[in-house]
């Protein structure tokens, strides 16, 4: 069969053959738009030398664009109903292994050693699923798993916290997290109608660029991530009142206070204000204090 995978008519021919139906619970929106596909491979700079890591491949609407263009590709999905139907369409092409098994719970590091040669480049392109893309996407990064890039399609709203910049309304510490170590952009948006079935969300393609290292220099990432979580606690609040709160019985109004002081920032400023460097000198100043 010569026509793509990631078309209505050959989207409902496989569906019918295995009996398929949607598990709403699993995220199961395929895509049935090869246009949108091969915009995606196109984005993700995938060449013939390039490994590629994908999650949740479905019937395989991505992998087999993907496969015409990598060198490899390794996609992890846990629906064990779609094994067979993977063994199916992706049969034309020797360059995939479909792994049985939940990204979340898979050792990444082990499948890359055992995959890909060892100076390969590799990138994570996937059309993720939405219940859990906060996760999967936390654990890649703080795995710090060598791929040069992760482009996924994700739920819009999602995609604007994660590349959102100070004193907007979408930025948060999940913005924080994300720019801790990659840089990120949304390059697509993606309509509802290029789904089966179709999402109630929008959707839009995100890519994140790891960083060799963080734009800032952190004395302890454990309190860092603490102090951005309390920064934004309860976002109509002051930042010295996020502190207070947050810290109570571990630290005296007047040890924040100081704090604030030494590191040059108005504890009456709210925290989606402050920069990923602002977050980085109250913290360093908190652990100078405390050490
Ligand atoms: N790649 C296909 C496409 O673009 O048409 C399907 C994308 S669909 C949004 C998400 C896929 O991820 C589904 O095939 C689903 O079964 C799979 N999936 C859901 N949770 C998963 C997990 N924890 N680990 C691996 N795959 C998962």
């Amino acid at each position: 069969n010569s026509k793509a995978i990631a078309t209505p008519s050959r989207t409902k021919d496989i569906l019918k053959k295995f009996g398929f139906s949607f598990k709403k619970s699993l995220g199961q929106n395929f895509i049935i738009d090869v246009n949108v596909m091969k915009n995606i491979v196109e984005q993700a700079g995938i060449g013939s030398s390039t490994g590629v890591i994908e999650i949740g491949p479905g019937i395989g609407a991505l992998t087999e664009q993907l496969a015409q263009r990598a060198d490899r590709v390794v996609a992890f999905e846990i629906d064990q109903r779609l094994i067979p139907v993977l063994k199916e369409t992706l049969s034309p092409y020797e360059n995939v292994t479909v792994i049985h098994q939940d990204i979340l719970k898979a050792n990444i590091p082990e499948v890359i050693d055992e995959q890909f040669t060892e100076q390969q480049e590799i990138k994570v392109v996937a059309n993720l699923p939405y219940y859990i893309t906060t996760p999967i996407l936390m654990n890649l990064l703080m795995a710090r798993i060598p791929v040069s890039s992760i482009t996924v399609m994700i739920q819009k709203e999602v995609a604007e916290r994660m590349s959102a910049k100070p004193k907007t309304k979408e930025y948060g510490s999940l913005t924080i997290a994300i720019q801790y170590y990659t840089e990120s952009q949304i390059v697509m948006n993606v309509p509802k109608s290029v789904f089966m079935p179709q999402p109630n969300v929008n959707s839009a393609v995100l890519q994140l660029k790891m960083r060799s290292n963080p734009p800032v220099e952190v004395k302890d990432e454990t309190f860092f991530f603490e102090l951005v979580q309390a920064s934004f606690g309860q976002r109509r609040k002051t930042l010295m009142n996020n502190l207070i709160r947050h810290f109570k019985g571990k630290l005296d109004k007047s040890n924040i206070v100081e704090v604030l002081a030494q590191s040059n920032i108005d504890g009456s400023r709210r925290g989606e204000s402050l920069t990923i460097e602002e977050f980085a000198t109250l913290a360093n100043t908190f652990i100078d204090k405390q050490n």
